[in-house]
């Protein structure tokens, strides 16, 4: 099967599966195992010393997770990827790989709330030092970066403010400055945008959102977009230097093209341990086989909602990159042009208190800290996922006191506007 030739949907179904060769199972099967009988001696000491792919242990590689990492790299369009237990810990590994202690990453402000913690306190914490950057104003991220920068790190549709970022004008920035790129394409999802295609080096998603979609499994994923140069000027020793516990290899020079992700998963998965269980490994697989259905009815139900909002008397605004007259709507139209995501927010015009009040009105929406379910979810970013963050930076992530957070499910769009309407009144 030439996977190349087939179509988002169909790669969406069909990519990295194949009937289970020990019992011809259709579907993809939980291989529910910690660990993998070796052939002989031979086989195992070849497997500890990479000379040979296979599986030793499921901290390191198990066959379910395997099959949802060639899916996701193929819907992305990168060469390889690595599963891990959650969005953050996919963070967590990218930067292992490539950060040393008193080395410096630029980040835009407009991120997700919870990496804005990670990386101002727990990667401080080991001497990674995030700069902050403005995504609306990309010479902000030129102008943060320095000698000791070791990456920019990005959102394609930012959570929570439903915007949309310059990703090739961030790429040329990157390529100057000799760093790679990496982006968090959780809320856009590869049905959304594909952000190899702009110049991306590194892709991330937090597969608990819309590749799950239902809800229920916690997971990350890291996609190598395969182009990035490891070895060009030194930077990136734990990928260009002989590596101590693996007998002096280079990693690099013995993985080229999918180098990054081999790293991310001998060096930072084998001995920081975040695996992903093959039963979330599983039920992602089932959620992502209706990708494209569910993306589809996700975007046009948060247009139809959003234009719903933007005419109502208790609203003062309206932030979704799909509307018209958003700042992002031509960014919309360049880097996600079949949608603009289904996760927005809104302002009220009683302020704070008609915020609290609106979520507590709500039956159909669920209140919770979740985005990209089936289910429509709303939440009050300022006291709940952003509270931790100053009255500055609440303003600069997107999330001011009178703000609501959306994520549009897949429900009758008729049903999710009329349960607003009641909370609202
Ligand atoms: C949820 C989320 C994360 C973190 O992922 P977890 O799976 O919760 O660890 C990172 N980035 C974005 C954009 C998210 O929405």
């Amino acid at each position: 099967m030439t996977e190349t030739q087939f179509g988002f949907d169909t790669l969406a179904i069909h990519a990295g599966a194949q009937p289970d060769p020990a019992t011809g199972a259709r579907a993809t099967p939980i291989y529910q195992t910690t660990s993998f009988v070796f052939d002989d001696t031979d086989h195992a000491a070849d497997l500890f010393a990479l000379r040979a792919f296979g599986n030793i242990y499921t901290r390191l590689m198990n066959p379910t997770t395997a099959v949802l990492e060639s899916k996701v790299a193929a819907l992305e369009g990168g060469t390889a990827a690595l599963a891990t237990a959650s969005g953050h810990a996919a963070q967590l590994l990218v930067f292992h790989a490539l950060m040393n202690p008193g080395d410096e990453f630029v980040a835009v402000r407009q991120l997700y709330g919870g990496s804005i913690n990670q990386f101002n306190h727990s990667f401080k914490s080991f001497g990674w030092n995030v700069v902050w950057a403005d995504a609306d104003d990309v010479s902000t991220i030129a102008a943060a970066v320095s000698d000791k920068t070791k990456a920019i790190f990005i959102e394609s549709v930012a959570n929570p403010g439903g915007r949309v970022t310059d990703i090739s004008a961030i790429s040329a920035i990157a390529k100057k400055a000799g760093v790679p790129l990496i982006v968090d394409n959780t809320l856009a999802s590869p049905w959304l945008c594909k952000p190899l295609e702009h110049g991306a080096d590194i892709v991330l998603h937090s597969l608990t959102k819309f590749l799950g979609g239902h809800g229920n499994s916690m997971g990350g994923i890291i996609v190598d977009g395969g182009n990035f140069d490891w070895a060009k000027d030194g930077k990136y020793p734990m990928l260009s230097e002989p590596n101590a516990s693996y007998n002096g290899m280079v990693m690099y020079e013995t993985f080229g093209n999918i180098a990054f992700a081999i790293t991310c998963r001998v060096l930072g998965l084998r001995d920081l341990g975040p695996a992903i269980s093959p039963t979330n490994s599983f039920n992602i697989l089932t959620g992502m086989e209706t990708l494209s259905l569910r993306m589809e009815r996700h975007c046009s139900n948060a247009l139809k909602v959003a234009e719903w909002l933007q005419n109502h008397d208790a609203v003062e605004y309206v932030n979704y990159a799909g509307l018209k007259d958003s700042p992002h709507y031509d960014l919309h139209q360049k880097y996600c042009p079949r949608g603009a995501g289904a996760v927005f927010t809104f302002g009220l015009k009683g302020g704070f208190e008609a915020g609290v009040k609106c979520v507590s009105s709500v039956n159909l929406f669920s209140h919770l800290a979740n985005v990209g379910d089936t289910r429509s979810l709303i939440i009050h970013p300022a006291s709940t996922t952003h509270s931790q963050l100053t009255p500055e930076q609440l303003v600069q992530a997107g999330a001011n006191p009178e703000i609501l957070r959306l994520s549009i499910g897949i429900e009758d769009v008729a049903d999710i506007i009329a349960d607003l309407d009641q909370a609202l009144s």
